[in-house]
């Protein structure tokens, strides 16, 4: 279940073999704006480490899950956003499209 490394088009952007425009980067994640944006404001906060889905975690990627949402809480604060949600699709049966892990962090504001 779940794509590749080498066809995965989360890997595939954060390799910089798709141009995209990060908004934060750092050794461990990357964070760009999605392209169907569901509200005002949606972005996508993902490690760089290709983890297929919620359901593949390995012991030590609590570390980078972590991360994640922390790097979500940082860039919330900068863009003084009044409120937010950050949901995470898990499975084909829980509307992950991408199989890459990913947090969208999305705001009305
Ligand atoms: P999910 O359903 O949780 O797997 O979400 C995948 C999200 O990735 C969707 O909201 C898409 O709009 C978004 N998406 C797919 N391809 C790209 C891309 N190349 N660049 C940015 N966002 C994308
Ligand atoms: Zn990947």
């Amino acid at each position: 279940m779940g794509e590749s490394e080498t066809d995965c088009i989360f890997c595939k952007i954060v390799a910089g073999e798709i141009p995209s425009e990060f908004l934060y980067e750092d050794d461990d994640c990357v964070v760009f704006n999605d392209a169907n944006p569901k509200t005002k404001t949606h972005l996508l906060i993902l490690p760089k480490k290709h983890i297929p889905t919620i359901a593949d975690l390995e012991e030590g990627d609590e570390k980078i899950m972590g991360h994640l949402i922390m790097v979500a809480k940082n860039l919330a604060a900068e863009m003084n956003l009044a409120g937010y949600q950050l949901q995470i699709n898990v499975g084909r049966d829980g509307g992950q499209e991408v199989f890459h892990v990913h947090i969208h962090l999305m705001s009305k504001f």
